[in-house]
């Protein structure tokens, strides 16, 4: 069996785990080599003597390093098996939230990863979870089965709408999405929560889904996606430690507005896209600085009281305030904010193309990627509390669902 959760998140001292995955292109050897399975060197060509190593700020040489790279040749199952796998495993088993996201241009990569092909190995990370937590279900007594509720919605223009309930416009249902004043939680007014038995009756309403969600060409791709899209399945467990939930954000491509020449509304959409991922960036800053400043103060405990008394600025530096997480600057670190702040464990896929043409917004993925992974996790510990008592319901449009994370 892989490694569990809790050895996985201990060996990385965090509960951000971030992986860099490079695609494949035909013919074209590009300029993203992976070096090992954490070790990544990207080179800019043309520059001087058109095979220079180059790192964004330094102009030379630079190899990064990862919890973990893929290759052109890694297959779907091998992402899934390190990406995806122990935070599935760890909702199914101990309740734990999980969130699995792909960040990256458009043309990365980032549906393929998420979504996959029809065929069976090309499947993407969201069918081989639902697979997986019908299989872990199966094997369990029928008195100890969880109930397993579905969400689909997207997330475009800094607008929620329902990807399972379609209105008569052909698009999803828009939702609100509130704040739990009481408990600092989130909660989505309007979006349905389907509770499907099988993984098949799951797959079915994930492509009635897919089929709702926007897609509006662009000077980059002609299918270039502007929206977030968010998979969400809902785990009910007759014990109060199998309430969790998993979910798998396809993100909108990371590239900048002015790069897609778009115009219009175009542009407004790439804007607010922008503003989302932008929003995600600085929560991520923040708890990388929040995580720095713990092991500061946990240093500065370690010095002796008279040490303490000699260096003043020991303490005083383990006092600075922390910098909140800017949570509430976008929809997308609204949603993603219960999962974080409860515990919950977090799986970044950083998405890249190797083509000459692509190392702008490579390397800017790589930049995201690196400051992603620097945040330690100081919340690794989830007490679960019951769930409201919802179960058998089968789509609850209407009433306000619980968002991402419990308790
Ligand atoms: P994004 O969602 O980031 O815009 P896509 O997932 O749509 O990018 O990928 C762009 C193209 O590259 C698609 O045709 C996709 O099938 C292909 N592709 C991406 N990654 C892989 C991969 N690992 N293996 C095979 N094809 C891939
Ligand atoms: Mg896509």
């Amino acid at each position: 069996m892989e490694p569990s959760v809790t050895e996985g998140s201990a060996a990385h001292g965090s509960n951000i785990r971030v992986a860099v995955r490079v695609r494949p292109v035909p013919g074209d050897a590009g300029i993203i080599e992976v070096l090992g399975q954490g070790t990544i060197v990207i080179r800019k060509e043309g520059a001087t003597g058109g095979n220079e190593y180059l790192s964004s700020q330094q102009g030379r040489y630079e190899e990064r390093s990862f919890d973990r790279v893929f290759g052109p040749q890694a297959t779907q199952e091998e992402v899934y098996a390190w990406c995806c796998q122990p935070l599935v495993q760890g909702a199914i088993e101990e309740g734990t939230n999980a969130t699995i996201f792909v960040y990256g241009a458009t043309g990365a990569g980032k549906t393929h990863t998420m979504f996959g092909e029809r065929d069976e190995r090309q499947q993407g990370l969201i069918y081989r979870a639902i697979h997986e937590v019908f299989a872990a279900i199966a094997e369990r007594e029928e008195a100890a089965r969880p109930q397993v509720r579905v969400s689909f919605l997207e997330l475009y223009n800094e607008k929620l709408y329902d990807l399972l309930q379609p209105t008569e416009g052909g698009g999803g249902y828009l939702c609100s999405l509130m704040e739990d004043e009481r408990r600092g939680l989130l909660k989505i007014g309007n979006l349905s929560e389907v509770a499907v038995g099988s993984t098949e009756e799951t797959l079915e309403l994930l492509q009635a889904g897919l089929q709702l969600r926007k897609v509006e060409s662009t000077a980059m791709n002609q299918r270039s996606s502007r929206s977030h899209a968010v998979f969400m399945l809902q785990m009910e467990g007759p014990r109060r430690n199998q309430n969790s939930k998993i979910c798998l954000i396809d993100l909108a491509g990371s590239e900048r507005a002015s790069q897609t020449q778009n115009v219009g509304s175009a542009l407004r959409d790439g804007a607010k896209i922008n503003q989302s991922l932008l929003a995600l960036a600085n929560c991520i800053n923040a708890l990388g600085e929040s995580s720095r400043a713990a092991e500061r103060r946990a240093t500065a405990n370690e010095v002796s009281e008279v040490v303490r008394e000699s260096r003043p600025d020991a303490r005083e530096r383990a006092k600075t305030p922390q910098r909140k997480p800017p949570y509430r600057d976008s929809k997308l670190t609204l949603l993603l904010k219960n999962s974080l702040v409860t515990g919950g464990l977090v799986s970044m896929i950083a998405n890249v193309h190797p083509g000459k043409s692509h190392f702008e917004d490579s390397n800017n993925t790589l930049e995201y990627a690196k400051r992603t992974s620097s945040v330690k996790g100081s919340v690794v510990v989830r007490t679960a509390t019951p769930m409201p008592p919802t179960a058998g319901r089968a789509v609850l449009p209407g009433s306000a669902a619980e968002a991402l994370g419990a308790p």
